[in-house]
């Protein structure tokens, strides 16, 4: 109960902020959402991306599963809950951008490396399975690495299956032609408190907010 207890002062706070204080704030909001980034994140508690990013109501349409992870296009018959989401944010509310915003130390992608994957849930390993060819990638890549190390570069890699995914929809892949779709990798290293994106000229994940000055004079 204590959890909720703060979950109800902080919902009091937010209520103060947005309904008190600023009393137009939602006038405007409730008519209709209007975001221009799209994020897809990992469900993991510490990684909110609204939270990492200082968000405000309104700004980022998200989509939050396990891995985060896109799933390929598929037009059998299915509950496509990513696919629905990709969907509404692309051709209704005309996001300009998609983030896929992947994570250090994320217990999906150690589900996928797991050599018992099958035995860890009825639904968690065909999910991760998504992520497959970024864990071919990185037994071909890195054999015999310590564990630490494939995990990372499966964390990333798997950042970049979900971007290739996200060009299998027929919508998404003709306004990325067009110009009018930008897709961004991103991934939040929770060991340095750096936040990454990926580079396709040079094919790495470089720093885009790199880690904390306090840090740096430390070390
Ligand atoms: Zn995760």
């Amino acid at each position: 109960m204590k959890d909720i207890a703060r979950f109800l002062s902080g919902f009091k706070e937010f209520q103060r902020t947005y309904f008190c204080s600023e009393s137009d704030f939602y006038n405007n909001l409730q008519k209709e959402q209007s975001p221009k980034v799209l994020v897809i994140a990992c469900s993991d508690s510490r990684v909110d991306p609204a939270i990492l990013t200082g968000c405000e109501p309104g700004d980022m349409f998200v989509v939050r599963n396990v891995a985060n992870l896109v799933p390929p296009y598929e037009n059998a018959e299915g509950r496509h809950g990513v696919s629905a989401a990709l969907e509404y944010a692309v051709k209704n509310l005309e996001v300009e951008h998609v983030i896929i915003l992947g994570h250090s130390c994320c217990g999906g992608i150690q589900a996928l490396l797991a050599p018992n994957r099958e035995d860890l849930g009825e639904f968690i390993a065909p999910w991760v399975k998504i992520a497959e060819p970024a864990l071919m990638e990185v037994d071909r890549e890195l054999p015999g690495k310590p564990d630490h190390l494939r995990r990372r570069a499966c964390e990333q890699a798997s950042v970049l299956v979900s971007l290739d995914n996200l060009l299998t929809f027929p919508w998404v892949w003709q306004r990325v032609v067009q110009g009018k779709l930008h897709l961004h990798g991103w991934y939040f290293d929770m060991d340095s408190g750096e936040l990454h994106s990926y580079l396709p000229e040079t094919g790495t994940f470089e720093a885009l907010v790199p880690r904390c000055t306090r840090e740096r004079t430390k070390a």
